[in-house]
């Protein structure tokens, strides 16, 4: 019987497991890839995100990553810029993922990889585990599992909606921007890769069709969509076949404060903010504090998930707002000369209070 088993060693579970293992507890941080990889997302990193790592001792631009100082959006024939509010950087998650996984051991947890959580059931004691190597017995859960759900323990009236794309690009240098590229049926975000070259991610509402399937019909249609990512695109050369996916991604969801004692949703499985406000690693980081934090002073899982609701209320009403203006940019809305101050507004909005 362990104290606290983390599933799932995305920023969530490992922010998790880092505040408990430095805490003295005793922590297992199970995931189920070997190593880290590429996931779906658009890899901007802002200044809450940043402030969460740095008090676990990981410093974004160490780790690796590109400081971003401004911001554009392309619509039809339109474009808008402006200096970002904060400080904000681009860094690949296989490389933040990588270097929280190295910090959660370092701080004295045990890490498991390449072992995926099949089940997870409340015995007298606390809760069992069937993992794809034997069972474990913990006294709570930190569910961790980001987009996906874990076997029985659905994300109660989350609406399965979008899909998200990712795809690498050599031959576009978008320098220290990042770009918002809205289409039709959704939009985009450009930013730089460390390595030379972009990270193109986009957030789609319905079917895809060919775009999901072809990395060339997948530009084509955010080119089609603005003047502005016409230009930034013209000589890219994707770097894989087909864009990366992940389907039914359910934007807007909030863990209510109902769920079984003794299991702590954090990250994606406690909020899924919509990917305009480029929040979603500070939620999970400071989510997963945060349930470290409860586990710490023994509170409940209900009084968590409440409290948390309550602290992402604000940044996921400004991010649905921000997500919705720019679906609607495509069919002509007007963003005119007001878009960069209320971008502005919506980016200062959206931030976490730490
Ligand atoms: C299109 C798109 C663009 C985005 N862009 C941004 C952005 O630019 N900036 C930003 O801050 N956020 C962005 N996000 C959001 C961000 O990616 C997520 O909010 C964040 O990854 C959530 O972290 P997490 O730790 O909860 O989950 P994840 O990062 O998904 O990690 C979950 C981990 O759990 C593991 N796992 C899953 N199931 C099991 C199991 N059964 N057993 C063991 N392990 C398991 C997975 O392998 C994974 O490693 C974007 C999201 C999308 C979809």
């Amino acid at each position: 019987m362990i104290d606290t088993a983390v599933i799932g060693a995305g920023p969530a579970g490992c922010a998790a497991a880092i505040a408990l293992a430095r805490a003295g507890r005793e922590v297992l941080l199970l995931e189920r890839q070997a190593a880290a990889r590429e996931s779906v997302c658009g890899e901007f990193l802002g200044a809450d995100a940043a402030a969460a790592l740095r008090g676990l001792g990981l410093d974004p631009a160490a780790l690796g990553g590109l400081p971003l100082r401004r911001a554009r959006v392309g619509w039809g024939r339109h474009e808008a810029g402006f200096a970002l509010p904060f400080a904000a950087w681009a860094l690949p998650r296989q490389m933040l993922d990588g270097a929280m996984r190295v910090a959660a051991m370092a701080a004295g947890a045990e890490f498991r990889a390449g072992v995926a959580v099949l089940a997870a059931e409340p015995d007298a004691a606390g809760w069992r585990l069937r993992t794809g190597a034997g069972e474990v017995l913990a006294r709570r859960v930190v569910l961790a599992t980001g987009k996906h759900a874990l076997r029985g323990h659905p994300r109660a009236g989350a609406q399965r909606g979008a899909l998200g794309l990712k795809l690498h690009l050599q031959g576009v240098e978008p320098g220290d921007a990042v770009t918002l590229l809205p289409f039709a049926g959704g939009y985009a975000g450009l930013q730089p890769l460390p390595g030379g070259g972009a990270n193109l991610c986009a957030a789609l509402q319905g079917g895809a069709g060919a775009t999901a399937r072809d990395a060339g019909a997948f530009l084509a249609h955010i080119a089609g969509g603005s003047a502005l990512g016409a230009r930034l695109l013209a000589g890219a050369r994707p770097a894989w076949d087909r864009p990366l996916a992940v389907a039914g991604l359910p934007y807007g969801f909030r863990q209510g404060t109902a769920g079984p004692p003794g299991l702590y949703r954090v990250g994606d499985q406690a909020a899924v903010i919509p990917s305009f406000a480029g929040e979603g690693i500070a939620l999970a980081l400071h989510s997963g504090l945060a349930a470290a934090a409860a586990i710490l002073a023994e509170r409940e899982a209900a009084e968590f998930h409440a409290a948390w609701r309550r602290r992402s209320a604000g940044p996921m009403r400004w991010a649905a707002l921000g997500a919705w203006v720019l679906r609607q940019a495509p069919g002509g809305f007007a963003l005119g000369a007001r878009l960069a101050p209320a971008a502005r507004l919506v980016a200062r909005r959206t931030r976490m209070a730490a």
